[in-house]
């Protein structure tokens, strides 16, 4: 989350980050470490001299100092559901609208990642984004995973959305002979979320995309926005993760 957050929201990311945490260290997914550095696996993580070297130089005491503020004011606070700590997922920005957990890596559902909607998450740079490739481009990257992909371009229902999940988001689309799931499709051709339209222009194929990340559990931009609109870190998480409590690590 970026440093110049309002504070309540980088409270918030602080309770959350730790939370996720220690529910890392509980259901363990290493043998050797409680927890990795690889955002796509654990929690991204960088060192003092790694994150002061991507902050300007005057920037660079008084980020570091809010940080340890809302570190130090939030301190043990995690969250918890049914008295054990929840699986914290976050993101940078929903679109408008949270996904549920089961939409996103199937299995389990978990009952405190529900669909919920955000305002005020338009105004953020990470809100809308637009990816456009070549007949031959899209057919190359489809092809790294289905290699006897087929697309006749002269039939617009042969690229076509076929299904939504509640959030919004795209669940299946039909690229000639495959359907190929929305999470799926995002990483193919690297768009920012599953939420997006396809328009055709001549030879181009072009995906509108709106907000950034998996869309589970808190939006960054929304509890940004939330802040701003005067909301403290408790309501911001509560807002994101439905029936859950804050508690003290220490008494779970
Ligand atoms: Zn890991």
């Amino acid at each position: 989350m970026p440093a110049d957050f309002e504070m309540e929201a980088l409270k918030a990311q602080a309770v959350v980050a730790r939370t996720y945490t220690i529910y890392k260290a509980i259901n363990k997914k290493h043998d050797n470490a409680d927890i990795c550095d690889q955002s796509t696996c654990c929690q991204a993580w960088v060192s003092k001299d790694e994150r002061f070297s991507r902050w300007e130089e005057d920037k660079r005491d008084s980020n570091w100092q809010k940080i340890v503020d809302c570190v130090n004011q939030t301190k043990g606070i995690i969250i918890t559901y049914g008295n054990q700590p929840i699986n914290a997922f976050f993101h940078s920005n929903s679109g408008g609208v949270t996904e549920t957990a089961v939409n996103v890596w199937g299995g389990g559902n978990y009952p405190y990642l529900q669909t919920v909607e955000t305002a005020g998450e338009e105004g953020y740079s990470q809100y809308a984004s637009e990816v456009t490739l070549k007949r031959e481009e899209l057919i190359e990257k489809l092809k790294t995973k289905y290699q006897d992909i087929a697309i006749n371009f002269d039939v617009p229902e042969d690229i076509q959305i076929l299904e939504h999940t509640e959030s919004g988001r795209v669940k299946t689309v039909k690229f000639g002979n495959h359907e190929i799931s929305g999470v799926e499709t995002r990483t193919l051709l690297g768009l920012k979320s599953t939420n997006f339209e396809i328009t055709r222009e001549n030879d181009n194929i072009k995906f509108v995309v709106k907000g950034y990340g998996h869309g589970v559990g808190m939006s960054q931009t929304g509890a940004d926005a939330m802040a701003k609109g005067g909301s403290s870190f408790e309501e911001i998480i509560k807002h994101f993760y439905t029936g859950v409590e804050l508690k003290n690590a220490n008494e779970i």
